[in-house]
C-alpha cells in the first residue's frame, strides 16, 4: 500500500541520521502535505505578485487566492465573499470577538486560550457558561443567558478532550433569541460535515495548521447580512473586502485551500481512523488505573485522552519522545505555559489527575502498526514511572 505522503515527520538524530516519528499530537499541528507544499511552491518562487497588482503577474496571484476562496468556501457550504483569510485560528478568533459589535459575549469555560485570552481584553459584556463531566455545555445555562445583544462563540470540537458540541441545537437557541453564533471550528473544520447554512452558523474560524496545511494561514467565514456588523483590528491597504489589510499571504492561502480541497477526499477516511482509535483507547484502558477523558461517544474520531493514575502526564510525554512517539499532556499552548489544563479543571477533575493525563491526536497518516507500538510503549512507561513513583 502507499503510504501517505503526510507521514514524512522526520527528526535528526545525533548521528545525523533521520529517525521517524509516530506523530501523535496531530491536534497540535500537522506534517505538510506534499500536495499542499508543491501546490504553494510557484508562489514563492516565480509567482510572486501581490495581488493588488494591475499586471499579469499579479493578476495570477489575485486568481489564485480567489480559486482557494471557493475552495475554503464549497468545505462549509459559504459563498466565496464570506471568506476573510487572516493568520491562523488566533486572529480569525480575535477578529470575531472583538470586530463584532455586540454588547454582550457569552462562551464556555473549556474554550481554546484563543477565545478566553480574547475575551479578557475585550470591554465588552463576558458570560462563561459551564460543561458538564464530559464537556458538553449547558443548553438551560446557555437558553437563559442569550439575548438579542449577545454574541455566542461555542467552539465545535474541544481540542483537549476532543468533545463534540451540538451546534445545531445552539445554533437553534440563537436563532430563537435573535442572538448571532461563532464557533472556533478549527479542529473540525476538515474532518467533520460542516453546513454552515443548514447548521445556522453566522461566523465560523478555522487554521491551515491542523488539516495538513502550512501554518501561519486561517480564515473567518462570517455570513454576508452581518458583515457591516464587523469591524476589521488591521488598517491599512483594505484587502480581504477592508475586514483584513495587509498584502496577502499569497503562498499560504494558495495552501490552506489545497489542504482544504484534499481533506474532502480524506475525510473519506474518518471511520477507518476512528477503528484504529477506538482501538487503541481499549489497549490503553486494558493498563489498570487509567481512565479515558471526555465523551465516549461524542467525541472526534481521532482523539484519545487519558489519565493515568499515579503517572506524571509530562514525564510519560517525555518517556515516549524517547521512544520516537510524539504526544502531549493536554493542548500545545499549556506545555508552553506549564499552566495546567483549565479544559480537565473545567470538567471537575483534582490537580492531582490533571497532572495525570495526556493526549494522543492522531491523523490520517497513522497505521495499525504505529498504534500498537505506541500501546506497548505507553505500558511499559506506565510501569516504569509507577515503579519509580514507588507505586
Ligand atoms: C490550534 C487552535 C487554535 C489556534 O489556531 P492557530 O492557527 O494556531 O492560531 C484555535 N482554536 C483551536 C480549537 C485550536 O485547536
Amino acid at each position: 500500500m502507499k503510504r501517505n505522503s503526510a507521514n514524512a515527520a522526520v527528526c535528526k538524530g545525533n548521528n545525523e541520521t533521520m529517525k521517524k516519528i509516530i506523530y501523535l499530537d496531530n491536534a497540535a499541528t500537522t506534517p505538510i502535505d506534499k500536495e499542499v507544499l508543491k501546490a504553494m511552491l510557484p508562489f514563492l518562487k516565480e509567482k510572486f505578485g501581490n495581488p493588488s497588482s494591475a499586471h499579469s503577474l499579479g493578476q495570477s496571484a489575485k486568481d489564485a487566492t480567489e480559486k482557494a476562496r471557493k475552495q475554503v468556501a464549497s468545505m462549509i457550504n459559504a459563498e466565496p465573499d464570506e471568506i476573510i483569510f487572516t493568520s491562523g485560528g488566533t486572529e480569525a478568533n480575535n477578529l470575531a470577538l472583538k470586530g463584532f459589535q455586540a454588547e454582550k459575549i457569552i462562551t464556555d469555560n473549556i474554550e481554546h486560550h484563543a477565545v478566553l485570552e480574547v475575551v479578557k481584553q475585550t470591554n465588552k459584556q463576558v458570560e462563561i457558561i459551564s460543561v458538564n463531566k464530559e464537556g458538553i455545555i449547558n443548553l438551560n445555562e446557555l437558553r437563559s443567558s442569550l439575548s438579542s445583544e449577545s454574541l455566542l462563540s461555542i467552539m465545535h470540537v474541544n481540542n483537549e478532550i476532543g468533545t463534540i458540541q451540538p451546534i445545531e441545537e445552539i445554533a437553534r437557541l440563537c436563532k430563537e433569541k435573535n442572538a448571532v453564533f461563532h464557533t472556533d471550528a478549527v479542529q473540525s473544520f476538515g474532518k467533520l460535515a460542516i453546513d454552515v447554512k443548514k447548521q445556522g452558523i453566522d461566523m465560523l474560524s478555522a487554521s491551515g495548521h491542523k488539516i495538513n496545511g502550512p501554518k501561519g494561514i486561517g480564515f473567518l467565514y462570517i455570513k454576508k447580512n452581518l458583515k457591516s456588523m464587523l469591524m476589521p483590528l488591521l488598517h491599512g491597504g483594505g484587502q480581504e473586502q477592508g475586514l483584513r489589510s495587509g498584502t496577502e499571504n499569497v503562498a499560504g492561502i494558495v495552501g490552506l485551500g489545497k489542504a482544504a480541497e484534499l481533506s474532502k477526499k480524506k475525510m473519506k477516511n474518518a471511520g477507518k481512523l476512528r477503528k484504529l482509535r477506538d482501538y487503541f483507547i481499549k489497549k490503553i484502558l486494558e493498563i489498570p488505573n487509567v481512565k479515558l477523558n471526555g465523551s465516549p461517544e461524542k467525541r472526534i474520531f481521532n482523539n484519545a485522552n487519558f489519565t493515568i493514575k499515579d503517572v506524571e502526564g509530562e514525564a510519560l510525554v517525555l518517556m515516549l519522545d524517547q521512544a520516537g512517539i510524539a504526544c502531549s499532556t493536554g493542548s500545545a499552548c499549556s506545555a508552553i505555559g506549564h499552566k495546567s489544563s483549565h479544559v480537565l479543571k473545567a470538567l471537575g477533575f483534582s490537580d492531582e489527575d490533571i497532572h495525570s493525563s495526556a493526549r494522543f491526536s492522531l491523523g490520517f497518516q497513522n497505521t495499525k502498526k504505529e498504534i500498537d507500538y505506541t500501546a506497548k510503549k505507553v505500558e511499559e512507561s506506565v510501569i516504569k514511572l509507577r515503579r519509580l513513583a514507588g507505586k
